[in-house]
């Protein structure tokens, strides 16, 4: 699918085989292609940034990862399983679950990794888009899927005095595994999802932990103990049981969603369930006060453990809730004076997530540029299309996060919606899907009024951009999401006729059925 064969390209109706591009080889762009493949459109190239596959769970491999999603509903409805080793599988264990289903799909073979996208850009002569790597390759297609996700470009604050820092550092999602941390003198910037996985894994190993918290957060309980021998055979031997408890979870994440969609009523009582947990675990006052949070419950994203607040009061842990204001050569400077001395510093500071392709840079029809389309807050009609992006599909895109349910739901059912457009485009003849305008827009205020009301609009946290609108989140349940994005509705898009190969004249959109054979 390189430049060179795109000359010999069919570009007549009956014979034509889409050639589809997928950007990413996590949990998106794997469900994307055996989506495609299994419905005939085999002609998918995934191009990859890592060495391997698996994105997420490739990248973040700090001690103790894990999903807080259980594992029996963190899973694709296709490729279920029965013999997970926990309730919250630890991140080796679903990297080798993304291979194997990649592998078992015939989707392993696609992946082109060690390729870093840089650029995409839409031809309307020819009606394909055209791809560039930092590896100076070049490739074309006629979509391309974009499943880079929302959590891929690790975010390092801008804190003076980083660079003169004479320790080592690193970020949670680029672990340095090769720096013993054992005796050690350590800070961890941040206290999120991340953080709380792998605090309490280093605190016992480090001579000193320094925790810089800016929030607190709000917790419920997770063990998360490998299964006993008796539970993994029922889990085994009784095929009800485990699609019973993937049943259920998903409940219990919609449950949490009426949480966070309702904080005056059903939120009171999570936040209240939430409150005797933590001061069931917080018994130091200090820390207590400290860690507790300042805002609604539900937020911020709610974490899942029943070790990060005890490993907070170990005596070689301190929590430190002054504000950061610069890095010194010796350690992290805080606003009451103090020079808190380390030997190495964890950036546990999360993702760039309101930016999605960045830095890739993508060209749509009119030399549109994604960035500046998007500059007053990323939106995308049910996160996957965009107007004036012709023939290109997001996944995981602007809204489509969730608080509180599996991403990999959201993903599968965009994974079908992207397979029905391309149908939608070979049966018609067509040269390119677009979204209508009008439709995007309607989609999103409709969507953006949605959070009226919820948790979500009670604090800052990252699935707000710079001007405060929420671009990260989906604001209702899993099932309002499938009931919206399991059919795609053809009259939502405008259909650009397949060019013909001696004319080269710039097509104009046309209303959807218009090019019905
Ligand atoms: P995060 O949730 O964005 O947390 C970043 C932390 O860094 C926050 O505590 C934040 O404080 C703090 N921070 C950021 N800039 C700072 C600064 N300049 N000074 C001091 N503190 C600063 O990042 P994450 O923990 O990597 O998690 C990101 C997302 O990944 C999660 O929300 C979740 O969706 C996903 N994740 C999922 C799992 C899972 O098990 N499913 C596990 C890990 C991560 P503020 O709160 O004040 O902003």
């Amino acid at each position: 699918m390189s430049a060179a064969t795109a000359a010999t390209h069919p570009r007549t109706t009956a014979s034509r085989s889409l050639e589809v591009i997928v950007i990413g080889a996590g949990l998106g762009g794997v469900a994307a292609a055996i989506e495609l493949r299994r419905h005939g459109i085999t002609n998918v190239t995934i191009l990859e940034r890592a060495p391997d596959l698996g994105g997420t769970w490739f990248y973040n491999s700090y001690p103790g990862a894990a999903c807080d999603v259980p594992s029996h509903l963190y899973s694709y409805s296709y490729a279920k399983r029965r013999d997970w080793s926990q309730l919250c599988s630890p991140q080796a264990e679903i990297h080798d679950y993304i291979r194997d289903v990649a592998r078992s799909h015939q989707v392993d073979g696609l992946v082109r990794p060690n390729t870093t996208v840089t650029d995409c850009s839409w031809s309307e002569e020819s009606c394909r888009w055209t791809v560039q790597t930092a590896e100076r390759e070049t490739y074309e297609a006629d979509a391309i899927v974009l499943a880079t996700g929302q959590l891929h470009q690790p975010a390092a604050p801008r804190i003076e005095g980083a660079d003169t820092f004479a320790g080592h550092s690193f970020h949670s999602a680029r672990w340095d595994h090769a720096y013993p941390l054992a005796g050690r003198r350590v800070a961890v910037v941040g206290t999120g999802a991340s953080a709380v996985q792998f605090v309490p894994e280093i605190a016992p190993e480090v001579a000193q932990l320094t925790v810089f918290q800016r929030t607190g957060n709000w917790f419920l309980p997770r063990k998360n103990r490998r299964y006993p021998a008796i539970v993994k055979e029922a889990n085994r031997r009784l095929p009800g049981l485990q699609e019973f408890r993937r049943k259920f979870m998903f409940q219990y994440c919609e449950a949490i969603t009426l949480a966070i969609r309702h904080p005056r009523t059903v939120g009171r009582l999570a936040g209240a369930r939430s409150a005797a947990f933590m001061r069931s675990q917080l018994k130091d006052p200090d820390t207590r006060r400290k860690a507790w949070p300042d805002y609604t419950f539900g937020c911020k994203r709610v974490l899942f453990s029943s070790y990060f607040l005890p490993a907070l009061q170990r005596p070689n842990v301190e929590l430190v809730t002054d504000a950061i204001t610069r890095i010194a050569p010796e350690g992290v400077v805080t606003a009451d004076g103090t020079i808190h001395e380390v030997d190495c510093i964890i950036w546990a500071t999360g993702f760039q997530t309101t930016e999605f392709m960045f830095p890739m840079s993508v060209t749509g029809r009119a030399g549109t540029e994604l960035h500046e389309y998007w500059s007053g807050g990323a939106h995308a009609h049910l996160g996957m299309t965009v107007p004036a992006f012709p023939n290109m599909f997001v996944m995981y895109g602007p809204n489509t996060n969730t608080s509180g349910g599996s991403i990999i739901f959201y993903l599968e059912t965009q994974a079908a919606y992207i397979r029905q457009a391309l149908q939608q485009l070979t049966s018609r003849g067509a040269g390119a899907i677009e979204v209508r305008p009008e439709v995007e827009a309607a989609s999103d205020r409709a969507l953006q009024a949605r959070f009226a009301g919820t948790a979500w609009t009670r604090c800052d946290s990252w699935y707000r951009d710079e001007h405060g609108r929420i671009v990260a989140n989906w604001p209702g349940y899993m099932r309002e999401y499938l009931q919206q994005a399991s059919e795609l509705s053809v009259s939502d898009f405008s259909f650009l006729p397949l060019p013909d190969p001696v004319s080269v004249a710039a097509p104009a959109p046309q209303e959807a059925g218009s090019l019905n054979a």
